[in-house]
């Protein structure tokens, strides 16, 4: 490609909302086999809400719910804002947390009000047993549903469960993709079952959950000896590493400065449609030189 082809491409896909930060990400994107994309924030929409609450009788709602958002206040982490949400609207108040320690993709934990609060995925509390809650996990799950369980002072407490809608054009723009050859994946590490229901509801090809954040770098190494080149789309909130690991990395807007920063495309306005539109100015402006 010739740098003033490239100039013109880059131009034309600015004006769409595209912004290619190296030009050779224009060059290369024609050429991938896969697009794989992470769940929360990125197919979904982002901003998750509490819809159910399942509690063991040894225990009250307001008591589990005061206590974990507790804990939750001090996360980042979209489950955490949706926590802190539900308990503001019951009028509960905001206790402090003290030894807060946060496990990136497993959960959070601390000491509010002298009690040992442990907030996660079920499969990373083995410790404590929660085999009363694992039929109303896995519904929810297969709904499409995020359960998260709570342990106070080692003892099951409750399971709660957190919603998080898919994007409008999710689905569209994953159906163009394999119009156009391309195989799609999801990166999630979200519980398995609520992974691939989401999946199965936009009809992506390959689900790739319960991966750890430090794990999504060899998740997209995996997918490029499998299939070839790879472009990854992310939200910025964990997949930093993924973003600069993919051949192609693509930030949709509202992402982290530290994403933007490891992107060689950036969407602006998080509208998936921008990938597509990336793709057709790469393929276009490839095929006018070539
Ligand atoms: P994603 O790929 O969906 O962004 P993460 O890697 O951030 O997922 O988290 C994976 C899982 O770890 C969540 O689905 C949840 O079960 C658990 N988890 C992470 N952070 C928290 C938190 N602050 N509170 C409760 N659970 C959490
Ligand atoms: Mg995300």
């Amino acid at each position: 490609a010739t740098p003033m082809s490239i100039m013109v491409g880059t131009g034309r896909a600015a004006q769409l909302g595209v912004l290619f930060r190296r030009s050779e990400a224009l060059q290369q994107l024609r050429d991938a086999r896969v697009v794989a994309f992470d769940k929360t924030g990125t197919l979904t929409q982002g901003t998750p809400t509490l819809t159910d609450f399942i509690l063991d009788d040894d225990f009250t709602h307001d008591e589990v719910l005061g206590l974990v958002a507790a804990v939750e206040a001090r996360s980042e982490h979209p489950i955490a804002h949706a926590i802190v949400a539900a308990a503001s609207e019951a009028g509960l108040p905001l206790d402090e947390a003290t030894e807060f320690l946060a496990s990136a993709g497993k959960g959070v934990s601390g000491r509010v009000k002298g009690r040992w609060v442990e907030v996660g995925a079920m499969r990373h509390m083995g410790h404590v047993d929660f085999s009363d809650f694992g039929e109303a996990i896995a519904t929810l799950a297969a709904q499409g549903k995020t359960p998260i369980v709570v342990a106070i002072d080692g003892k099951p407490a409750a399971a709660i469960v957190i919603a998080d809608p898919i994007k409008p054009t999710s689905r569209a723009v994953i159906a163009a993709l394999h119009e156009k050859g391309v195989l799609t994946a999801m990166i999630s590490g979200d519980n398995r079952r609520t992974a691939e229901t989401i999946a199965a509801e936009l009809g992506i090809d390959r689900v790739e959950a319960e991966v750890l954040p430090a794990d999504k770098v060899a998740t997209i190494k995996a997918l490029r000896e499998a299939h070839g080149i790879v472009a990854y789309v992310g939200d910025g909130i964990n997949d930093a590493p993924a973003l600069a690991e993919a051949d192609i990395g693509i930030a949709v807007g509202n992402g982290t400065d530290a994403a933007i920063e490891s992107a060689d495309v950036i969407l602006l306005g998080g509208d998936l449609r921008g990938v597509l539109n990336a793709l057709a100015v790469s393929r276009a402006t490839l095929r006018n030189i070539a």
